[in-house]
């Protein structure tokens, strides 16, 4: 059974069947993302011309081939060996099962019965040991605890039930036609395979443009520049295998540089980054314009200047363009060797033109909502953005999330006077001085907004009412002390008029002032009426119940 081949095996034959071995394993079909390894037809038309020997020589070649070509990264190299094992077992026992039963090898047709039922029965038991030892393999070397039964196992099955009549069809047209029947069947049967490759590629360009598009709503849906940057980064991490990726945005005068980065899974605050236009991987993106794909550390190690964590391999680079001008660069970075696929490529390219756009509408929208937030006169919050803030500053005090908050009001005295002895402009130049006082001397420990016309309001949260008091007190002084001084004013000869302003002031505190948000308001206001100007206003008054 093992012993040599058969005499009529001449190195043209041989050489023949290997080669076309060689080349299906090449072309495994890729249905719905699995290879599919249909080498059983040219494996079995082997098999009964020339017996187990030459077979089991195929197939440990067209192994080898299909895991060059499947790229079998480092450490799934002892794939290898336990494959050829695999094989060479199945090859074995199905090849003694055949002899035993009474089958034999034919060098011309009509030499001896071909029993058609046997060699069927040879191809089922081979498969069938096969399948059983993947779902061994899988169930104690990989441990998986997936359903081995599924789409994939179907369309194997499916594959090699249609492929089987071919191997018979080959082997009988061999007999007749010797290698020139490996044209005849390989031919076609490459033809094939190379067309449903092209199916599945351009199905698999249509899912990634079906994806692009989603992406692109959800994008343009965001409405704030960073949830348009997480998601983003997230959506390029869940279809591509990324162990780094950098967003990098490059502003109008070219040298700040922003980047959003994710780094093994974690989304990383911004940070500015040094990149240099030309330099590095980016750098070389941005200055060229065009993007890159490398496959392993070995092409792109050349390029100085970079950046890029130690253990980079696979390298997509894509720049971001808008309106003709390069607005950034995005870089995705895999540990392991080729890693991106060109498909994918034109995947980054066109989410990345989404993004350019999305986070532009972000930023104007952010820009809109911010200015329709203040007060343009003095670039203080607006009364609109005051009752927000007030609204749900109350609401953690009511839930005791905050203990206390603090509202004073102010109103400046005699005002109209200003106004009717300067000009309105001049009223205008005294209100933003007094604003900018006001800000300063509060800083970050509360929100001051405009009020109304001459009134402001400043939010304190934590603050008691002595610290309240004690504040307010600060800002009517620093009102009061200092002249204001008048530019714009209609009327006298010198260019500036020092003039002296002062207000008056009302603070409310809640809780114990209040029990809604606009009570205290409320309040705070009585108390600037009734215990400030009335009492001859440049004071400050607590609301007293
Ligand atoms: P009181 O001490 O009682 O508060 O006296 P007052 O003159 O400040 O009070 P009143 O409410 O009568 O006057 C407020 C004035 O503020 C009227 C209005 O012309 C002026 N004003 C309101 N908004 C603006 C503004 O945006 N610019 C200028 N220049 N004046 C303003
Ligand atoms: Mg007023
Ligand atoms: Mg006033």
């Amino acid at each position: 059974m093992l012993s040599p081949p058969p005499a009529d095996l001449n190195l043209l034959n041989l050489l023949g069947f290997l080669l076309l071995a060689s080349i299906v394993a090449a072309m495994p079909m890729v249905i719905n993302g699995t290879p599919i390894f249909i080498i059983q037809w040219v494996s079995i038309a082997v098999f009964l011309r020339y017996g187990l020997f030459v077979e089991m020589i195929t197939v440990q070649l067209s192994v080898l081939v299909l895991l060059t070509k499947l790229r079998i990264p480092k450490e799934g190299l002892f794939r290898l060996p336990l494959n050829s094992l695999m094989f060479f077992v199945v090859s074995l026992v199905s090849g003694t099962v055949y002899f035993s039963l009474g089958g034999q090898t034919l060098s011309r047709m009509g030499e001896g019965t071909v029993v058609l039922w046997l060699a069927t029965a040879y191809a089922v038991f081979y498969y069938v040991l096969n399948q059983l030892i993947v779902i061994i393999y899988q169930k104690f070397v990989y441990k998986s605890t997936e359903s081995y039964f599924g789409k994939d196992f179907m369309w194997e099955s499916l594959t090699t039930v249609i492929t089987f009549p071919l191997g018979f069809v080959l082997y009988t047209l061999h007999l007749e036609l010797g290698a020139l029947a490996l044209l005849f069947i390989g031919g076609p049967f490459a033809s094939v395979s190379l067309i449903l490759r092209m199916y599945y590629s351009t199905q698999d360009i249509n899912v990634y443009l079906q994806k692009a598009a989603e992406i692109g709503h959800q994008l343009a849906e965001r409405i704030k520049v960073d949830e348009v940057a997480e998601l983003f980064l997230q959506k390029l991490s869940e279809m591509l295998p990324i162990d780094y990726a950098y967003v990098i945005e490059i502003e109008e005068n070219d040298d700040v540089v922003m980047a959003r980065r994710i780094e093994n899974g974690f989304i990383m605050p911004n940070s500015q980054i040094p990149i240099k236009k030309y330099q590095g991987v980016s750098g070389t993106v941005w200055g060229t314009g065009k993007p890159v794909l490398f496959g392993s550390r070995k092409e792109w190690r050349h390029i100085v200047g970079g950046n890029l964590p130690a253990d980079s391999e696979s390298v997509l680079g894509i720049p971001m363009e808008k309106s003709g001008r390069h607005v950034g660069v995005v870089v995705l970075v895999s540990k392991k060797k080729r890693a991106f696929e060109k498909s994918q490529l034109m995947l980054v390219d066109i989410l990345c033109s989404h993004y350019a756009i999305a986070i532009e509408n972000a930023r104007h929208y952010e820009q809109a909502k911010e200015e329709s937030e203040r007060c343009s006169l003095t670039k203080l919050r607006n009364y609109r953005y005051f009752e927000k803030m007030l609204t749900r500053e109350f609401g953690l005090v009511d839930k005791r999330v905050r203990e206390r908050l603090a509202l004073i009001i102010l109103d400046i005295d005699h005002f109209k006077a200003v106004n009717d002895t300067y000009g309105h402009q001049s009223g205008n130049e005294v209100l933003r001085e007094l604003a900018s006082r006001i800000k300063n001397i509060v800083g970050d420990s509360g929100t001051v907004a405009r009020y109304g016309g001459e009134e402001f309001v400043i939010l304190l949260p934590e603050a008691t009412s002595r610290e309240a008091y004690n504040m307010t007190e600060l800002i009517r002084q620093s009102i009061a002390n200092w002249p204001f001084i008048l530019s714009e004013h209609m009327g006298g000869d010198s260019p500036q008029i020092p003039i002296k302003v002062t207000a008056s002031f009302g603070i409310a505190t809640a809780p114990e002032d209040a029990e809604d948000a606009m009570a205290l308001i409320r309040h705070a206001d009585r108390a600037l009426y009734v215990g400030a100007k009335r009492a001859g206003r440049n004071r400050v008054a607590a609301y007293v119940k």
